[in-house]
């Protein structure tokens, strides 16, 4: 039997109790009844992550992203289970096409990490399905229209190398797949994932390689991620970052122009930042879009082209992202 890999034993290690948790930031009572209960979407949170998080506080930027509060327990109108409509370009249990040329592949459920505003949090996996995924490949091979497949979940690298093996060399046997994308937050929690077997399994195939990491604030970005980053560069794959902008996380300029800065210091070009989905849960996370697009154009003040992330929002039924409007119109309208 080959020993488990470094990284599920690190995994293991997580915190899954809000109260082992809560207990390690040394929160009072106060701060205690502020927490939810909810055992909905269990707290998940790799040690990495814990460890940056400011003792006694529930502002704390990574803290926020984590930590289940009462306020997701309160409902909004306009917060619902599918805000995106995934449901209506859901091919097969677990391929999902929305836009010309990609589809993407609901590889699994798990991530290494629960983010508290994450729009999948109610997403029916259909888990216990069919882990082959005969289906899937078998539309992909029959729509030729198709030239990248997205792998997204959950966290694509909660797959072991097996599976991501087998599925990379089944896409790589359809002629007209030519490009292949991660989109994951693993390297967030647990960098060691990006080990010397699963760059074997990225440098085994011929499809050209694309990986989204979604990061939030410059503190989720230590030494370790960045150096699995840059392993991941060094084999030849395009690294981009996506961020979800997010009140009392990153809807600040200077944590922004940091993030961005950080990010390209190291090779990565921000992609994407998301307006949030209206997910049920999560409204004390939305920033308003208006202040969105200022930040953006004091970024704009600040940064390289090249370094700020398109500001974009999923409209359902659109034919890509949508640009949430970034200039001075607002001003002129308000
Ligand atoms: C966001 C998304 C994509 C990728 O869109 P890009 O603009 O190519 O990054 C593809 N499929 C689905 C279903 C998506 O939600
Ligand atoms: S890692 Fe991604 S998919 Fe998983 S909970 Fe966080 S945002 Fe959602």
């Amino acid at each position: 039997m080959p020993s488990p890999s470094l990284w599920r034993h690190v995994l293991r290690n997580n915190f899954t109790d809000w109260r082992a948790l809560a207990k390690y930031l040394q929160l009072d009572d106060t701060q205690l009844q502020q927490l939810s209960h909810d055992r909905r979407f269990a707290t998940n949170v790799p040690m990495r992550l814990a460890s940056k998080m400011a003792k006694g506080s529930l502002d704390d930027p990574i803290t926020r992203q984590f930590l289940p509060h009462v306020q997701e327990e309160i409902q909004f109108p306009g917060y619902s289970c599918n805000p995106v409509g995934d449901e209506e370009s859901r091919l097969a249990p677990r391929l999902l096409h929305k836009y010309h040329g990609r589809a993407l592949l609901l590889t699994t459920s798990a991530c290494a990490m629960h983010c508290r505003f994450c729009f999948r949090q109610h997403f029916d996996y259909a888990n216990g399905g069919d882990r082959s995924f005969a289906k899937e490949l078998e539309i992909i091979r029959a729509e030729s229209s198709l030239r990248e497949i997205i792998l997204s979940g959950g966290d694509p690298l909660s797959l072991d190398d097996r599976e991501l093996g087998f599925l990379l060399r089944e896409l790589d046997s359809i002629p007209h797949v030519k490009h292949l994308r991660f989109h994951s937050r693993f390297p967030i929690g647990i960098p060691e994932r990006i080990d010397d077997a699963f760059l074997e399994i990225l440098t085994s195939t011929s499809l050209q390689l694309w990986f989204v990491l979604h990061v939030n604030h410059p503190h989720e970005l230590d030494d370790d991620v960045l150096t699995a980053m840059e392993r991941l560069r060094g084999i030849g794959v395009q690294i981009l970052s996506q961020t979800v902008l997010l009140q009392g996380v990153n809807d600040d300029v200077d944590t922004l122009e940091a993030l961005c800065l950080r990010l390209v210091d190291h090779g990565i070009v921000p992609y994407y930042m998301h307006q949030l989905d209206r997910t049920e849960g999560t409204a004390h996370f939305e920033v308003d879009e208006k202040c969105g697009g200022e930040l953006v154009r004091e970024l704009e003040a600040r940064l390289p082209g090249y370094a700020i992330p398109r500001y974009v929002r999923e409209v359902a039924g659109q034919a890509s992202k949508s640009a949430v409007m970034v200039t001075s119109e607002y001003s002129l309208l308000n």
